[in-house]
């Protein structure tokens, strides 16, 4: 692997969130503290050293930055107050934007103008459809209700173009997080001059990323286990909601008053609480700034939390509003909510933030082939 040398990105680091990239005098202290570094895969100091030296190509091909989990054991620790913790979030959202193809993922990250732009655009183009192109075809609101006193959620959302809809985002978001995966083995695994990985070991090893997407086992070994809790019941919560909203559609966008015992009922109300319990701990964290992980807050993580509970909140107020039969009140939160889900999907999932849900698990299981490698 050729090494690039970038004299200027420490500064470039500096608008992913780094602070002082400098105070750290390499003691080691925060390595040997930390719950998740192992023998072969150091961190933090070994990459707070590439970053100080402006060692690009090694920085980029680095697997260690989603290893760390953020328990902010190394942060508290360090005798510099060089905030380990947090140059490692920083590396995540730089690695992010640097298997970006796009160039997208940089621009959101560095510029929360650009970000708030497109966001924006996105929700007045979902107003837009809502007010305008589906009336034009015949869906439109209307007052009349289910004869059980529901609302016909289907006159103004028809379930064919909303499944439709659905299916083309799913598509372009995976397609674009694909490839950025791709981009990701790549940098991780197929550059490296030196060692190769068998297909057996690809295969063998597949499992892992399954398992690490599911359960997170890394971050249980962080020493307070609350945050895995809420971080697992966060991320099931988001799990199924959008499985249930993107491939079971007509099953979850009924007319219908189900009784409150059937299963449909319980799963939103399952992804309902996981989503807000997740939430409820990050908001609160880091409006009281007790805890280190929660200390300092990227304009990033603030809007992907605040887009989520939107969400959330909007989803909540449709099946209140729907269930107790008032129509115009239905009609309103649906298309906010929607006008909140369809930019937090386009941007959060394969450019900021939510990202990570997929780098994560990858992260885990490119460890296991990089140990797996054997010399060319
Ligand atoms: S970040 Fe702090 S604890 Fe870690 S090596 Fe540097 S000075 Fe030491
Ligand atoms: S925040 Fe925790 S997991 Fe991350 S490097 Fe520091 S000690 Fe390790």
């Amino acid at each position: 692997m050729s090494v690039r040398l970038n004299p200027d990105l420490r500064n470039e680091l500096v608008r992913f969130g780094i602070g002082d990239w400098n105070a750290c005098y390499h003691c080691g202290t925060c390595t040997a503290i930390c719950p998740l570094s192992e023998e072969g895969f150091l961190f933090p100091r070994k990459k707070i050293r590439l970053m100080q030296m402006g060692l690009e190509s090694q920085l980029e091909s680095s697997v260690e930055p989603w290893l760390c989990y953020y328990c902010g054991d190394c942060t508290k620790t360090c005798p510099r107050d060089a905030n380990p913790g947090e140059l490692m979030m920083s590396l995540r959202r730089y690695l992010t934007s640097t298997y970006d193809w796009t160039g997208l993922s940089k621009k959101f990250y560095t510029s929360e103008v650009w970000e708030l732009a497109w966001i924006l655009f996105f929700a007045i183009l979902v107003v837009i459809s809502f007010l305008v192109v589906l009336p034009s075809f015949g869906y439109q609101y209307t007052a009349e209700l289910t004869p059980e006193g529901g609302v016909k959620v289907n006159s103004f959302a028809p379930i064919p173009i909303v499944e439709a809809f659905d299916w083309i985002m799913a598509l372009i978001v995976a397609s674009l997080l694909i490839s950025n995966i791709i981009r990701m083995y790549y940098k991780i695994i197929w550059k490296n001059s030196k060692t190769k990985v068998s297909l057996w070991v690809h295969i063998r090893e597949f499992w892992l990323l399954i398992f690490n997407f599911a359960v997170q086992p890394k971050f249980s070994k962080c020493d307070d286990k609350r945050y895995w809790l809420s971080h697992w019941f966060l991320m099931s919560g988001y799990t199924i909601m959008f499985i249930v909203i993107v491939v079971y559609l007509p099953w979850f966008q009924t007319e219908e008053i189900l009784p409150v015992w059937d299963p449909q009922r319980w799963l939103g109300y399952y992804a309902t609480f996981g989503l807000l319990f997740g939430l409820t701990v990050a908001i609160i964290g880091r409006f009281r700034k007790k805890d280190v992980k929660f200390q300092f807050s990227h304009i990033s993580d603030w809007l992907f939390l605040i887009m989520l509970t939107l969400t959330v909140i909007t989803g909540i107020l449709i099946h209140i509003f729907r269930i107790n039969g008032m129509p115009m009140a239905t009609f309103i939160s649906y298309i906010a909510h929607m006008a909140v889900l369809v930019p937090m999907i386009l941007i959060e999932v394969p450019f900021s933030k939510w990202s990570h849900l997929a780098y994560r698990p990858f992260a885990v299981y490119f460890t296991q082939l990089k140990k797996h490698a054997v010399p060319k």
